[in-house]
């Protein structure tokens, strides 16, 4: 590619608004560009990247055996009424209406979708199991969209759905795409760790998560550097054994618990150890308390809900659904702890909506005394400073201590189990010509998010510094003077050639720019290998080459190579 006939729109500055070095980096080397809150335009220079990760993430899931196809991305009401997600999936989801008002909304998963296909071709136990792929436009409303493409409303995944006529072959495939996630980030560069996690808002039994490792992340991981312990750390929380713990954040108000419910009682019931702090939402409705879980993320519209009484019921649920049960008004749920005994009120939004629901006739009564209601919370976030795992905690599998390290999640694998099938109705004939429920697994990569953590990662002061897997040009020629010299023109013209025919991806810099401006320009994009043609250089018959980033034990300085030779040093 010659840079005159590409597009390069790099700037000094970044947008005051953005947080992280990625989003800065990915703003001033025009990989993206804004255009509304968490809408992002994949520039020319950006789109390779991302078309680089989906080519591995494509190229590692038809090895692990799953099949590509493209579902539609807007979907019809009725498949999410089916499973009871489209009352329950809460704000995050985008409803639109067509020209007759029929309800549809923009796809933030496929988990209806895809059931859908399997239940109407898929016939016989002979087609099982089968393994389904897409890589596609989601959208989801989040709460908070910010650091660019990292938490975006609009952003690429690659989504897998995989069906069964056991459970043992379920654990299977998902062993298999485990073992697919792992070959990806190691092809992409990444440090990365696989953590086992909450199955959250899509439900079912076994999960992991896939972190690229970075101080900015979002999620909080504990691991046992003795074993291979590792979890996301709203599931250590619930695991870890009890330990005292010294006063909680400021953010906490202490109440007295009413009266019928305790600690024990609360942990007993939701079948969770005993611990510290529990992040619960807990509401009295009548004799019974409704308890929600808090999600690592620690927004209220993805929390699970279960019912103390028997617990039968525990199922997942949102703020628009909890509120809905108790008929309670927006605003009014706020984070509460439960720490031996005590309710610790961390937020409660408005005092005046809480006594109108506690005094509506017929209404759930809300059994709170003595409270001591915390100052607004704005900032759904600062329930992360109750987060009680500490560094040294002993591990759950009693193998040594907890560490603690900060990811972005880039990948989740789910055994769903027959969720989504039961509730579809997606059935097969087994040997014996007996209907039976599919088991069902899912496994998502957030594609465009991974080009935002690998930034995060490899960077330094002067702009990104690409993995060559993913890098948009694995080497530019820089030719100094090339509208002016002949001699440069001749040499880098040629030099293109070779290295393009020899299948390198190069970006001749061809543009009539300083020198200054075309070095900053390749080092803030990240263009892995350099080449720097001049008139100077060519009177001795050389040409430097320079790595982007340094290799340990060499000083990355320039190096002079041989023109004749530069071929031979680059393949
Ligand atoms: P998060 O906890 O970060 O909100 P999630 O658990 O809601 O993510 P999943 O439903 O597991 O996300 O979706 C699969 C993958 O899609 C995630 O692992 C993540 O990499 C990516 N992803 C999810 N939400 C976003 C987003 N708003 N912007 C970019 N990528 C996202
Ligand atoms: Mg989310
Ligand atoms: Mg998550
Ligand atoms: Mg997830």
């Amino acid at each position: 590619m010659r840079a005159t006939q590409f597009f390069i729109s790099t700037t000094k500055e970044a947008p005051s608004e953005a947080e992280l070095v990625s989003h800065k980096l990915m703003l001033r080397a025009g990989l993206i560009k804004r255009l509304g809150s968490g809408l992002y335009t994949w520039m020319p220079l950006g789109l390779r990247v991302l078309r680089r990760v989906e080519a591995i993430v494509r190229e590692e899931m038809n090895r692990a055996g799953a099949i590509e196809l493209l579902m539609p991305a807007v979907q019809p009401a009725e498949l999410w009424e089916e499973t009871g997600r489209w009352a329950v999936f809460g704000p995050q989801m985008l409803k639109i209406k067509d020209r007759h008002q029929r309800d549809f909304c923009f796809g933030p998963t496929h988990e209806e979708v895809i059931t859908d296909v399997a239940r109407r071709e898929i016939k016989s136990y002979r087609q099982l199991p089968v393994n389904f792929y897409q890589i596609q436009m989601k959208f989801r409303d989040e709460i908070r969209p910010r650091f660019g493409v990292m938490r975006a409303r609009e952003f690429l995944m690659k989504d897998a759905y995989s069906f069964h006529a056991s459970h043992d072959s379920l654990v299977a495939t998902y062993q298999t795409m485990y073992d697919a996630y792992t070959r990806v980030f190691s092809r992409l560069g990444l440090t990365f760790r696989a953590v086992a996690a909450d199955t959250g808002a899509i439900g079912g039994s076994g999960s992991h998560e896939f972190h690229v490792l970075a101080e900015s992340g979002e999620d909080l991981i504990a691991y046992c550097p003795d074993s291979d312990y590792a979890a996301n750390v709203e599931l250590a929380e619930a695991l870890a054994p009890a330990t005292p713990r010294g006063a909680p954040a400021e953010t906490m108000r202490e109440v007295d618990t009413p009266k019928q419910t305790t600690c024990e009682d609360v942990a007993a019931l939701l079948g969770i150890p005993l611990q510290r702090t529990v992040k619960l939402i807990a509401v009295m409705a009548g004799d019974k308390m409704v308890v929600a879980l808090l999600r690592g993320d620690h927004h209220l519209n993805e929390v699970k809900l279960g019912k103390l009484d028997g617990m039968a019921d525990f199922r997942l649920a949102n703020e628009a659904e909890i509120r809905a049960a108790f008929d309670c008004p927006p605003g009014f749920l706020g984070p509460v702890g439960i720490d031996r005994g005590k309710i610790t009120v961390i937020a409660d939004r408005t005092v005046a909506a809480m006594s109108d629901f506690v005094c509506g006739a017929n209404k759930p009564k809300l059994h709170l005394t003595g409270v001591n209601f915390g100052r607004d919370l704005q900032e759904p976030d600062r329930v992360a400073d109750i987060r009680n795992v500490v560094a040294g905690d002993p591990s759950p599998d009693g193998k040594g201590s907890l560490a603690l390290c900060r990811g972005i999640e880039v990948g989740h694998v789910f055994q769903l189990g027959s969720k989504y099938s039961q509730a579809m109705n997606a059935t097969y004939l087994d040997e014996a010509g007996k209907a039976q429920v599919m088991e069902m697994g899912c496994y998502g990569i957030g594609v465009s998010r991974i080009v935002a953590a690998a930034i995060e990662q490899n960077h330094d002061d002067r702009g990104i510094i690409w993995p060559a897997t993913m890098a948009p040009f694995l080497l530019v020629i820089v030719a100094i003077g090339y509208g002016k010299s002949e001699a440069v023109q001749k040499a880098a013209d040629s030099l293109y050639a070779d290295l393009t025919a020899a299948g390198f991806d190069v970006l001749l810099d061809d543009r009539d720019e300083r020198p200054g401006v075309m070095f900053a320009d390749a080092e803030l994009i990240g263009i892995p290998h350099r080449i720097t043609v001049g008139e100077r250089g060519l009177k001795d018959g050389v040409v430097e080459y320079q790595p982007r980033r340094a290799e340990a034990g060499q000083s990355g300085d320039a190096q002079k190579l041989a023109l004749a030779e530069a071929k031979e040093f680059l393949t």
